[in-house]
């Protein structure tokens, strides 16, 4: 009976090697306080000059997501007071931003397709960090001066999973395009949920809730499960106006609940105004065209991939939902691996064998030994259960494929000679069973190949083995 309405904001941290408006680095983990100069510090009368790779990234993005590309934004600053920010105000952009009316087209499981509208993106600067020891509190500011591009979803979303698949589907592009690294984890893509429900049917928006700093996709979907059911549960015991308030919320990881953290400003509260240091921004058409220039995105690969290699569509978005799996399926291809075989090869028997932080660039299998591995298959070298216990070394050692399958004795024989003397050896054995195959219990048949694969430790090749076996006992 309730409808969920869902906005999103993702800070996404664009991959330049130096700030927005100075050319301190962008480096992460460095030692407290060493990547910062006057302007970022915000001493007085130093002055902010725009990173031109900032506009370049923007526009990138723009084109993406099918959205408007403003020639001319101006920068705003924002005032607010906090120990990370020191130049008392934050240069972000508000009324006339880089990037207006984009798309984002989530793709469902039964193939159809919902467009979500993606209001804005926006450039802006990060704050440093507070750190907190005990009592005692510090400021680092190497990320102050850091360049966001801050991206705003329309209320489009009506479920946890919608958010989710939204924020992969936004995850995916940032990573095709090459314009943020969007590490989770060192915070380079962060995402505010907006939250609120209304009774199915009703036009009208109701008291939005902000949950903060959610930098996980399962603490996303966590975080809007727990704040939609605190104001479901509001609503019907009748406490909705007292207890569902503009505020912004914190998800606690360990309680899987919201708390209050702040009320909620109003944007009039920031006293926004053009920031008189710097000029609005002018985006001139060469720059523009170089910007429109963009790589291959996730829904143009999933198509061509479908049509190129005839793998299934469903199989086609496991593989271009991240870039990684998408360069190394193709790589794979490249090297002359079937298709189909490399989907399964990859997505089911070498991601499954992964974890514990081992990730795709990092584990001891790059995609060339991978489709060594698969060709072997397919060549009968060795059958697709050796080929397993092939993987499982690999992944621990790494190594050359045929040294593996040499060593762990697994090289498929698919030589007559060899396959029917071991036939020979078991019909021998077993001549009382021969004789009731031959007065017709047929199914023994599965008997005999299963003797003979056993005899040869796995390794003859089942189809030889069947034919071999069939002309022996009905020939
Ligand atoms: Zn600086």
């Amino acid at each position: 009976m309730f409808e969920i309405v869902i906005g999103l904001e993702v800070h996404a941290q664009l991959n330049t090697k130096t700030k927005i408006f100075c050319s301190c680095s962008t480096r992460f983990g460095d030692a407290p306080n060493t990547n910062v100069c006057t302007v970022c510090l915000g001493l007085p009368g130093a002055l902010p000059v725009l990173n031109k790779e900032v506009v370049k990234k923007s526009i990138q993005f723009g084109t993406a997501i099918n959205a408007t590309v403003n020639k001319t934004s101006i920068f705003n600053r924002k005032n607010y007071f906090y120990p990370d920010l020191p130049k008392g105000y934050q240069i972000s952009q508000f009324e006339v931003p880089i990037v207006e009316n984009g798309e984002i087209y989530l793709d469902f499981e039964d193939g159809s397709q919902k467009r979500i509208g993606v209001t804005r993106a926006h450039l802006e600067e990060d704050a440093g960090k507070n750190i907190h020891h005990g009592s005692v509190s510090h400021v680092d500011l190497n990320r102050a001066g850091t360049p966001l591009l801050e991206i705003v979803s329309d209320p489009d979303l009506r479920s946890s999973d919608e958010a989710v698949m939204y924020l992969k589907k936004l995850h995916a592009i940032l990573r095709y395009l090459d314009i943020s690294d969007a590490n989770m984890q060192e915070g380079s893509f962060r995402c505010d949920a907006n939250v609120s429900i209304r009774p199915k049917g009703d036009e009208k928006l109701y008291t939005r809730v902000e949950i903060k700093n959610l930098n996980s996709f399962k603490f996303i979907q966590k975080a809007i499960e727990h704040e939609v059911s605190r104001q479901i549960a509001a609503w019907e015991d009748g406490v909705y106006e007292s207890e569902v308030v503009q505020e912004t919320r914190l998800f606690d990881t360990q309680t899987g609940k919201t708390r209050s953290m702040r009320g909620k400003e109003d944007s009039a509260e920031y006293r926004y105004f053009p920031d008189p240091d710097l000029l609005p921004l002018v985006i001139p058409d060469s720059m523009m065209e170089e910007g429109r220039i963009i790589p291959e995105l996730p829904d143009e690969k999933k198509t061509r991939l479908v049509k190129e290699h005839g793998i299934k569509e469903y199989d086609a978005a496991v593989i271009t939902s991240q870039s990684e799996l998408a360069y190394y399926f193709e790589a794979m291809v490249n090297e002359g691996a079937n298709a189909k075989m490399s989907v399964t090869w990859l997505t089911v028997e070498l991601l499954g064998r992964l974890g514990n932080g081992v990730t795709l660039d990092t584990c001891k299998v790059d995609s060339t030994i991978l489709a060594t591995l698969v060709k072997r298959i397919e060549d009968s070298t060795i059958s697709g259960k050796a080929a397993k216990e092939v993987l499982d070394v690999l992944v621990q050692e790494g190594g050359d494929v045929d040294a593996v399958i040499e060593r762990l004795g697994l090289k498929q024989v698919s030589d007559d000679g060899a396959i029917l003397a071991i036939i020979d050896e078991i019909l021998n054995a077993n001549q009382d069973k021969v004789a009731e195959y031959k007065s017709g219990k047929e199914k023994l048949f599965g008997f005999f190949v299963g003797q003979t694969m056993k005899a040869s430790k796995g390794t003859a090749n089942p189809a030889k083995v069947n034919a071999l076996l069939k002309s022996k006992l009905d020939g």
